[in-house]
C-alpha cells in the first residue's frame, strides 16, 4: 500500500479497494518501524489521523469525492497546527501547541486530507541540509550517510522513504526543490502569494512560499490544488482564481520553447550533473520542445543579495521570540534583559543565531544603504533577467543543485559552502517566481534534480512538463534500497 501515489489512493479509496482508516494503519506502522532510521517526523499525531480518516471514510460513504479525501499527508512543522506541538525545528518553540491552523492546514483538512504528524526541518527553516533540527539531523533514505537536502529535509525523507504519498513543505531559497532533488522527488515551490502564508511561522517574509512535496507532477498538482488560493487573511496573498492543475498535466509540449541559461554550466556544477540535465533536454526535445541558449547575467550576484534580506527579514521576524509570550524561557532570569538574552542565546541554535546577528548588522544604522539597500537593487536587477528572458522563452531549464546531496556533517564548520549549494534555487525566490524540481537520474546512487522555472502564476505549465516528461521517463518511480 506504501507504494502508491496520491492519484492511486484517491482511485483506490474511490473504488473501496481499501478505506482510508485502513490506509492509516498501515502507514502509522510503517513509520514506527523505519522512521528511527531516517528521523523524518518530529511529531507523529496518530489520534489525529485516525479521527480524520474515519471522517473521510463516512464522507466518501456519504457519497462524497476528492482527491483529498482521506489521503494521508504530513505537514512541515512550521504549519501551525491547532493544539499540537509547531516547534520549527528549535528547541524555542519545544514547547509551543499553536493556537489554530494554518490556513494551509485548515484548506487540506476541509478537503479530507489525513495528517500523520509534523515532519522534521531545520531550525526556523534555516539551512540547506536539515542538519540544524534541534530534533537531529534527518537522513537521505538513498543513503542514509548522507543528507536528505534543507530545509523540508523531514518532508523529502518521508516521502521518498514511502512512509507517506506526500507532504507539506516550504521554500524561502530552494527548501522545496533542493530536498526534492536530493531525494528523487517532485517539489514545487509556488509564485510567491499563490499559496497562504498565514499560520507558517516566518523566516523571511518577502522570499517564504509553502508547497507540495511528492514523487510525481500528477501528485503536486492535486497537494497544490488543495493548498493554494487567496486569504484575506494573508496580506501577500493574491486574489487570482485558482485553476485545475490536474487538468494542465495533459498538454502537449509541441513548440515549448525551453530557456538554458548559459551561467548554469559555469565551474561549480560537478559534470556528471551536466551531463544528466542535457539528457532531460534531450528527452524534452523528442517530444517537441525547442531549446534556447539564454543569459541571466545577474544570477552570479543572487546569493550575496539573499543571504543578506533573508537574515534581515529573519532578525526581524525572530525578535518575537523573546521568552515572555511564548516558547522557551530560561531558569530563575536575573531580570528583563537577562531573560530575553539567556532565552534567545539558549532557546535559538547557532545557525539561527549568526542569521540574526548578520540580519541585525546589515538593517542597523550606517550599513542598511550599504547591504540591505544595495541587496534590494540586486534583487529587482535578478527579476528583470527573467522579465527578459521570459520575452523568448516559455520556462528555463537547469540543474537544481551543482551537487548531489553530501554527506551528514561535511558542510557543517564551513556555513558559506553550504549556502553556496543555493545558487540555481534561490534567484526564484528572489523574483517570486515559481519553481519546480523532478528527477532526472543518479550520480553515484544519489538522486539528481532538474528544475524548471516558469513566469508568474504559471505553475500549471510546469505541472504540464514535468508530468510529459515523467510519462517518459522513469527515474522518478526508484525507490529506496531498504525503504
Ligand atoms: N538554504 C537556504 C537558507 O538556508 C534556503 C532555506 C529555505 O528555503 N527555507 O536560507
Amino acid at each position: 500500500m506504501h507504494h502508491m501515489t496520491l492519484a492511486e489512493i484517491a482511485r483506490g479509496l474511490a473504488d473501496k479497494k481499501f478505506s482510508s482508516v485502513e490506509l492509516t494503519q498501515t502507514l502509522l506502522a510503517r513509520i514506527a518501524q523505519l522512521d528511527p532510521q531516517i528521523n523524518s517526523f518530529i511529531s507523529l499525531t496518530q489520534d489525529l489521523a485516525l479521527g480524520q480518516a474515519k471522517a473521510a471514510d463516512e464522507r466518501r460513504a456519504n457519497g462524497e469525492s476528492g482527491a483529498l479525501l482521506g489521503a494521508p499527508i504530513a505537514h512541515k512543522d512550521l504549519f501551525c497546527t491547532q493544539g499540537i506541538r509547531t516547534s520549527c525545528g528549535s528547541k524555542m518553540l519545544d514547547n509551543f501547541k499553536a493556537p489554530y491552523d494554518a490556513t494551509v492546514v485548515a484548506k487540506l483538512a476541509a478537503a479530507g486530507a489525513v495528517t500523520l504528524g509534523k515532519t522534521n526541518m531545520d531550525e526556523f527553516a534555516m539551512g540547506s541540509a536539515n542538519e540544524s533540527s534541534w530534533y537531529g539531523a534527518v537522513k537521505n533514505p538513498w543513503n542514509l550517510e548522507h543528507v536528505p537536502g534543507g530545509s523540508s529535509g523531514g518532508s523529502a525523507a518521508a516521502v521518498a522513504a514511502r512512509l507517506l504519498p506526500a507532504a507539506t513543505a516550504t521554500d524561502t531559497g530552494g527548501s522545496i526543490r533542493q530536498p526534492a532533488a536530493f531525494t528523487n522527488l517532485t517539489g514545487l515551490k509556488p509564485t510567491y502569494g499563490r499559496v497562504s502564508r498565514w499560520g507558517m511561522i516566518a523566516y523571511a517574509s518577502s522570499l517564504d512560499q509553502g508547497g507540495p512535496l511528492a514523487r510525481t507532477a500528477e501528485d503536486c498538482a492535486i497537494l497544490l490544488q488543495g493548498m493554494a488560493g487567496f486569504d484575506p487573511n494573508d496580506s501577500t496573498s493574491i486574489d487570482e482564481p485558482v485553476p485545475d492543475y490536474s487538468a494542465s498535466l495533459s498538454g502537449s509540449l509541441q513548440g515549448l520553447r525551453i530557456g538554458v541559461p548559459k551561467e548554469y554550466f559555469s565551474a561549480g556544477l560537478d559534470p556528471r550533473i551536466a551531463e544528466l540535465i542535457h539528457n532531460s533536454i534531450k528527452a524534452l526535445e523528442k517530444l517537441g520542445a525547442v531549446i534556447k541558449e539564454i543569459s541571466l547575467p545577474n544570477m552570479q550576484h543572487a546569493i550575496p543579495a539573499y543571504y543578506v534580506i533573508a537574515p534581515a527579514e529573519a532578525s526581524s521576524n525572530l525578535s518575537r521570540f523573546d521568552g515572555v509570550r511564548f516558547g522557551y524561557r530560561c531558569e530563575n532570569p536575573e531580570n528583563l534583559e537577562d531573560l530575553y538574552k539567556r532565552s534567545r542565546g539558549e532557546g535559538f541554535g547557532s545557525e539561527v543565531q549568526r542569521r540574526i546577528m548578520v540580519g541585525a548588522y546589515a538593517l542597523s544604522a550606517g550599513y542598511y544603504d550599504a547591504y540591505y539597500l544595495k541587496a534590494q537593487k540586486i534583487r529587482r536587477l535578478v527579476k528583470n533577467d527573467f522579465m527578459t528572458a521570459f520575452n523568448e522563452v516559455d520556462i528555463i531549464l537547469g540543474p537544481t543543485t551543482p551537487n548531489p546531496a553530501w554527506k551528514l556533517g561535511a558542510k557543517s564548520s564551513d556555513p558559506v559552502a553550504a549556502y553556496l549549494e543555493d545558487v540555481y534555487t534561490i534567484t526564484a525566490n528572489l523574483a517570486g517566481l515559481p519553481g519546480l524540481s523532478m528527477p532526472a537520474g543518479f550520480v553515484d546512487g544519489l538522486p539528481v534534480g532538474v528544475q524548471l522555472l516558469a513566469p508568474y502564476f504559471q505553475e500549471g505549465r510546469l505541472l504540464n512538463v514535468a508530468h510529459q516528461y515523467q510519462l517518459n521517463t522513469d527515474w522518478h518511480t526508484r525507490t529506496p534500497t531498504g525503504f
